[in-house]
């Protein structure tokens, strides 16, 4: 799919920078004026992700999270956030909703099914000690038929 503009730009794995990767998004995203609920449901699911590497990536350690985002043909928006963390063992089991290693940090473990609900596809790609690339589509309606 033609790729008709894009940004990444990588940011230390603060917690502080789940607001900022929000707001890069949504600025990023006004090209393509998206509903207030399409906006929402992307800032929702680019900070789930975005806090999974922060908080699981790295835990306690420093590293870097990268995000890219891009506008394809088609008005369809994909967005990658990677990181080079601990990585995760057994992926399928960790997508299950309320699967979490955190509990005693009252996590839910819902953040993929709330990506997964939010978006078109979410794909994940993880090795133990090497890190973690989650991938994400969502198709924007067009603007003819906008109801908001
Ligand atoms: P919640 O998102 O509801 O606060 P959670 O983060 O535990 O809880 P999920 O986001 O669904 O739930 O993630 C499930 C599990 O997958 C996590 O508990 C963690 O073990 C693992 N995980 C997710 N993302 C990463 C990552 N980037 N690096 C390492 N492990 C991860
Ligand atoms: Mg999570």
């Amino acid at each position: 799919m033609k790729t008709e503009n894009s940004i990444k730009f990588s940011f230390p794995a603060l917690s502080m920078n789940e607001q900022t990767s929000r707001a890069v998004v949504s600025a990023f995203l006004v090209q393509a004026d998206p509903t207030i609920e399409e906006l929402a449901d992307i800032r929702t699911a680019v900070s789930e992700a975005v806090t999974n590497s922060i908080v699981h990536g790295y835990r306690s350690i420093s590293g870097e999270v990268e995000l890219c985002v891009k506008l394809l043909a088609g008005r369809e928006i994909y967005i990658r956030v990677k990181d080079k963390g601990c990585g995760i063992e057994d992926v399928e089991k960790a997508m299950e909703p309320l699967y979490t290693t955190a509990p005693q940090e009252e996590r839910a473990g819902l953040g993929f099914a709330v990506m997964q609900s939010f978006m078109d596809s979410v794909r994940v790609r993880s090795k133990p000690d090497a890190g973690t690339t989650v991938t994400m589509r969502k198709k924007l309606k067009e603007t003819s038929c906008r109801t908001s």
